[in-house]
């Protein structure tokens, strides 16, 4: 009896095990297909610098668009296609999309910066720049892009990532810590890797209210300033904490509060009516 309870359980086991490789596998392809078929979409949302009133530039969001209409958001997908050699023609097409896309906007406002994400991995390997440096070539408007690179996912080769961050450098593009306060960062982090910006995560936006949090947001607005980099806030919901964090001196802010992620059409008419001298955000401010 005994043998054959240990048994059934190991049958269990390795059938759940053979089941979840599957789904995975199932994902992977679908993400593959969704890829070719052009379904893996750039949406964009909004960075403002709520000082000026001015736009920033915007940050380019995956979504799976499926051909129904339904809408997935990363949150699904993101982890499979990041763990995967997929991520690299994604992240391409991505940026591929955003050139395409916001040419005409960028030709006319070449201070406007588009935000891509990229991961550990395009820094440990020069497939990224490679490409990166052959549209610089073509006369493409790459120094237009800033990469951001997640504080949550630890950087193994430092010695490759110096030297693929001095490419994107030559480039003109600039590097943003996505996530900070989150992971691996810290000063000589930011220190070793050069980046241009910090990105605020929503966590210390969401907790402004309490006294511990705040603290932990104070040390990183004065880490910033001693470093001479400037902050970005995600995640802001509310014109009290809109307000808030430009009083820390925290001008560029990222949230629903201005805008949600949108496809390029609203995104362009976004754009149009923020370029007016009478928009939301300097109303906002009022
Ligand atoms: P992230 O890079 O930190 O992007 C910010 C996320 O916060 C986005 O979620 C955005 O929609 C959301 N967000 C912005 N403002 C607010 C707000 O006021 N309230 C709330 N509740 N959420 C807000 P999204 O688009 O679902 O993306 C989630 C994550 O997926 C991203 O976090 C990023 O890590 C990853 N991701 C998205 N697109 C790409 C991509 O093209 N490549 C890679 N490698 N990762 C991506
Ligand atoms: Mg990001
Ligand atoms: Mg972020
Ligand atoms: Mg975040």
């Amino acid at each position: 009896w005994a043998g054959m309870v240990a048994l059934a359980f190991w049958l269990a086991i390795f059938f759940a095990v053979l089941s979840y490789r599957q789904k995975q596998n199932s994902l992977l392809n679908r993400l593959q297909n969704a890829l070719q078929s052009g379904e893996l979409i750039s949406f964009y949302q909004p960075i403002i610098n709520v000082d000026s009133g001015e736009m920033y530039g915007a940050e380019a969001l995956i979504r799976w668009v499926k051909k129904d209409g339904s809408i997935i958001s990363p949150g699904y997908f993101i982890d499979e296609l990041e763990s995967s050699s997929l991520i690299t023609p994604v992240t391409l097409c991505l940026i591929r999309q955003v050139l395409d896309n916001l040419s005409g906007i960028l030709n006319q406002d070449p201070e406007l910066k588009i935000s891509v994400n990229i991961v550990p991995e395009h820094l440990e390997h020069p497939h990224l720049l490679d490409a990166l440096e052959s549209m610089a070539a073509q006369g493409e408007q790459v120094q237009s892009l800033s990469l951001e690179i997640t504080e949550r996912q630890p950087i193994y080769d430092i010695a490759s990532a110096k030297i693929q961050i001095a490419r994107i450098k030559a480039l003109g593009l600039t590097l943003k810590l996505d996530d900070a306060g989150t992971g691996y960062g810290g000063i000589s982090y930011l220190q070793e890797f050069d980046f241009d910006y910090i990105k605020i995560d929503k966590m210390f936006v969401d907790t402004l209210h309490f006294d511990k949090a705040s603290s932990a947001l104070d040390a990183q607005i004065l880490m910033a300033g001693h470093l001479n980099l400037p902050l970005i806030a995600e995640g802001v919901e509310t014109k009290k904490q809109a307000l808030e964090l430009l009083q820390r001196g925290v001008h560029l802010q990222q949230g629903y509060l201005f805008a949600k992620p949108m496809p390029l059409d609203d995104f362009i008419c976004f754009y149009q009516e923020a370029t007016k001298p009478d928009n939301i955000v300097r109303k906002l401010r009022r």
